[in-house]
C-alpha cells in the first residue's frame, strides 16, 4: 500500500497542528505513527490522499448511520446551505425535529439542541444539580461522557493494580489541568456490578444529583449490560431522589430508533444524544420529561450557545430520521442486521483460524474484537486486566493495509451503516481471516 502522501502530510502537519491532527483518536497516539489522511468518502467507502480505498467500519465514531455522502443528505444540505448557514434565531426546522423526537421517545416531552455530546452532557449535569440542589454525580468506571472536567475520571484503561477495591474504586483523573474541586463530588462505581452499585447508593444516593450511565458501554470496546442492571440502576436512582441520566450519545438513533431506552425498556429522567443524530453534522440534544427540562427555562439552569440548534445539522437530522424511520423503522433494523451478521461471521472466521483467542462482543450495529482468554468482558476492570490492546492495534493496522478501516483503539468499536452490503461483510471477513492467520500467536 502506497502511503507517501499521508506520510508527507503528517510531516507538514506536525509543524502546525498538535499531534498533526484534531483529536488524539485520529493521530499517532492511536495509530502508533502517521495516520492515513482521508480525502473523500461515499457510501461505506473512504479514500485517503494516496488514493487507497477502504471499507469503512469506523464511520466517524458513529456519526454516520446512513454512511457517507448519502444522496438524500447531500441534496437537502446543498439546498439549505444556499438559504443561509446559521441564523442563531428561532427556526421552523428546529420545531419539526423536536416534534419527531417527542413523538418517537416516550421519555422526552421537551428537547434542547446543542452541538456535541460533551456540551449536551455538561448542560445535563448542571441541570441535574440545579434541579435537585445536590452536588454528587455517580458515574461508572470506563464510561465516557465527553471531556468535561467533572466526569473525566476512569475513562482510560489502566493497570489493574491502579484501580483499587471494587467497593471503593480509586478515582483516576484522565487529564492534567483538572482541579480536585472539579471532580471531588463525583463518585466512581464499577458497572454491571449490582453489589458495588448498591453499596455506592447506600453511601451516597441521598446526596446524588444524578446517576449517569451509558446504556451499552461504548468506550471500552462494546460491553452489553447484564440482564436487569440498567433497570436496577434506574430504580435505585429514582428511589434516592437522584435523576437517572442515560447517555445515548453513541447508542441513540443507532441500536434502535429510540436507543437503549427502547431496547431495554427504560424511562430515563435525562438523556443526551449526539453522533448519529446529525448524520455527520455536529448536533446534539438534551431530552427529558417536562418536570426536568423546565429547569432550563429562562436560564434558571443556564445553557447558552451561539451555535446551539445548528441549522444545517437540524436539516440533516430531519432527513436522517425521516429516512431511517420509514417503513416501520426499516433503516434502523437494517443497521442491526448488518452488525449482527458481522459479529457472527467474525466469530466463525476467528474459530476457523485457531491461532488467536478472539472474543467478539456486539449489540446490533456496534461490535468489537478483543484478543483475550476471557470468555466475556463485562466491565472496565475485566477490560483493563484481560484484553490485549496492543495485539488489537497490530490487527487493525494489518487490516487497514488490506483496505478495511477500523479504529486501532480497542476502546472504541466498529459500526455498521445503512449502506454496508453483504458483499462488504464477505470482503471484510475474508481479510480478517487472512490477518488472523498472519498474526503470531
Ligand atoms: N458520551 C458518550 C457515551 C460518548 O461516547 C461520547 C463521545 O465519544 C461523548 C459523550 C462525547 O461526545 P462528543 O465527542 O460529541 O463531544
Amino acid at each position: 500500500m502506497n502511503e507517501t502522501e499521508s506520510r508527507k502530510l503528517y510531516d507538514r502537519a506536525l509543524k502546525v497542528l498538535v499531534e498533526g491532527v484534531g483529536s488524539a483518536s485520529r493521530g499517532p497516539a492511536t495509530f502508533g505513527g502517521y495516520p492515513p489522511y482521508m480525502r473523500r468518502a461515499e457510501g461505506a467507502r473512504i479514500w485517503d490522499v494516496d488514493g487507497n480505498e477502504y471499507i469503512d467500519w469506523m464511520l466517524a465514531f458513529g456519526a454516520l448511520p446512513m454512511g457517507h455522502a448519502h444522496p438524500r443528505i447531500v441534496e437537502v444540505v446543498r439546498r439549505e446551505v444556499a438559504n443561509g448557514t446559521h441564523f442563531a434565531t428561532a427556526l421552523e426546522v428546529e420545531v419539526e425535529v423536536a416534534e419527531i423526537l417527542v413523538d418517537l421517545l416516550p421519555h422526552a416531552e421537551k428537547i434542547r439542541f446543542a452541538n456535541t455530546g460533551t456540551e449536551a452532557a455538561m448542560a445535563a449535569f448542571r441541570l441535574a444539580r440545579g434541579l435537585t440542589g445536590r452536588k454528587t454525580i455517580i458515574k461508572f468506571e470506563g464510561h465516557y461522557h465527553g471531556w468535561y472536567d467533572a466526569v473525566l475520571l476512569n475513562t482510560n484503561a489502566q493497570m489493574p493494580t491502579a484501580l483499587g477495591h471494587r467497593f471503593n474504586p480509586i478515582r483516576i483523573p484522565d487529564s492534567s489541568g483538572l482541579t480536585i474541586g472539579s471532580w471531588q463530588d463525583t463518585i466512581v462505581v464499577p458497572w454491571n456490578d449490582f453489589e458495588a452499585f448498591d453499596r455506592a447508593m447506600d453511601a451516597h444516593g441521598s446526596e446524588a444529583a444524578c446517576v449517569v450511565t451509558e446504556g451499552v458501554m461504548a468506550n471500552m470496546g462494546v460491553i452489553p449490560p447484564k440482564p436487569g442492571f440498567l433497570a436496577h440502576v434506574a430504580e435505585r436512582s429514582k428511589a434516592a431522589g437522584a435523576l437517572f441520566y442515560l447517555d445515548e450519545t453513541v447508542t441513540g438513533f443507532r441500536l434502535a430508533a429510540g436507543g437503549c431506552a427502547q431496547l431495554f425498556d427504560l424511562k430515563p429522567d435525562i438523556v443526551t444524544y449526539g453522533k448519529a443524530l446529525g448524520q455527520g453534522f455536529p448536533i446534539a440534544a438534551i431530552a427529558g420529561p417536562n418536570w426536568v427540562m423546565e429547569g432550563l427555562e429562562w436560564g434558571k439552569v443556564l445553557h447558552y450557545g451561539t451555535h446551539n440548534a445548528p441549522r444545517l445539522g437540524l436539516y440533516a437530522a430531519k432527513t436522517m430520521l425521516t429516512e431511517m424511520l420509514a417503513n416501520d423503522h426499516a433503516g434502523f433494523h437494517r443497521l442491526q442486521q448488518i452488525g449482527d451478521l458481522m459479529a457472527g461471521r467474525i466469530r466463525e472466521v476467528a474459530r476457523a483460524s485457531n491461532k488467536n483467542r478472539v472474543l467478539v462482543q456486539g449489540v446490533g450495529s456496534m461490535f468489537q474484537i478483543f484478543f483475550t482468554e476471557a470468555p466475556a468482558i463485562d466491565n472496565y476492570r475485566a477490560y483493563c486486566e484481560h484484553v490485549d490492546r496492543g495485539k488489537f492495534r497490530d490487527f487493525a493496522r494489518r487490516l487497514r493495509k488490506k483496505g478495511v478501516f477500523m479504529s486501532p483503539s480497542n476502546a472504541l468499536h466498529s459500526l455498521s451503516c445503512l449502506v454496508h452490503t453483504d458483499a462488504d461483510v464477505d470482503a471484510t471477513v475474508q481479510r480478517i481471516g487472512e490477518v488472523l492467520e498472519d498474526m503470531q500467536t
